[in-house]
Formats: structure tokens, C-alpha cells, sequence
């Protein structure tokens, strides 16, 4: 333990039945308690801005529009994009199709869900 004046080490106890310490270099009192406490409160305060940091860096959005289909997914700036690089592959398009979008976390979420991410993130449709 540390004196919270000075830094000094040199830490004794100066009554035994108080929480009470004493710097032997700059003879000052002080309680454990407290310091504990101030400590304690400065790392949960920074904490938990480290943690609304992180729930900021990972939210998941929407990176690209992409059409699932049983033969599998294809990607494109927007779903008319996709659909040409179906056409291009001589993918045929089926009721089974399903129009979405890949996200940051590179998973596919059809329309719905990709709508609520965005909504989540505060992230305004291009083409509401
Ligand atoms: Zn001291």
C-alpha cells in the first residue's frame, strides 16, 4: 500500500482497532477504506465507458445488400446489383429467394432484420 500524499511505501499502521494509516515519510494519516473506495469508483467509472466504447465498435450492420438463394448467397452494393450477378452466374431466381443483407458480423438477415439493425445503429435508410 501506497500513501495517497506522497507515494512512499513506507506504510504503518497507526492504530490497530481504526482503519487508520500512517506515512512514515510524509507523516500523513489516512484511511484504507477510503482510498479503496476512490479507487474502486474511478475504475468503474472507466469501465464502464470502456464497455459503451465496445457496445459502440460492436454493433452489427448492414455492409451489403445480398440475395439468398437455395444455390447460395449473392452479394451487391444494392438487391438490383445482386440480381445482375445472379443473371451473370445463370442463377435462375425462385420463390424460394430471399432478399436481405450481409452484415458486419458476416451473417445474412433477410429485409426485416436488417431494417431493425440499422434502426439499433441509428443508421437511416437509403431508400426508405
Ligand atoms: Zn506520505
Amino acid at each position: 500500500m501506497n500513501c495517497p500524499k506522497c507515494g512512499s511505501e513506507a506504510v504503518s499502521k497507526a492504530l490497530t482497532q481504526y482503519p487508520i494509516n500512517h506515512c512514515l515519510n510524509c507523516d500523513n494519516l489516512f484511511y484504507v477504506h477510503n482510498i479503496l473506495v476512490d479507487n474502486l469508483q474511478a475504475e468503474i467509472a472507466a469501465l464502464k465507458l470502456r464497455i459503451e466504447k465496445l457496445d459502440e465498435e460492436l454493433k452489427e450492420i448492414c455492409i451489403c445488400a445480398a440475395i439468398k438463394t437455395p444455390s447460395g448467397i449473392y452479394r451487391g452494393h444494392r438487391h438490383g446489383d445482386c440480381f445482375l450477378v445472379m443473371q451473370r452466374k445463370k442463377i435462375l431466381r425462385s420463390t424460394e429467394d430471399i432478399q436481405g443483407f450481409i452484415t458486419s458480423r458476416n451473417r445474412f438477415v433477410d429485409r426485416n432484420e436488417g431494417r431493425k439493425l440499422q434502426d439499433i445503429a441509428r443508421i437511416e435508410s437509403v431508400s426508405p
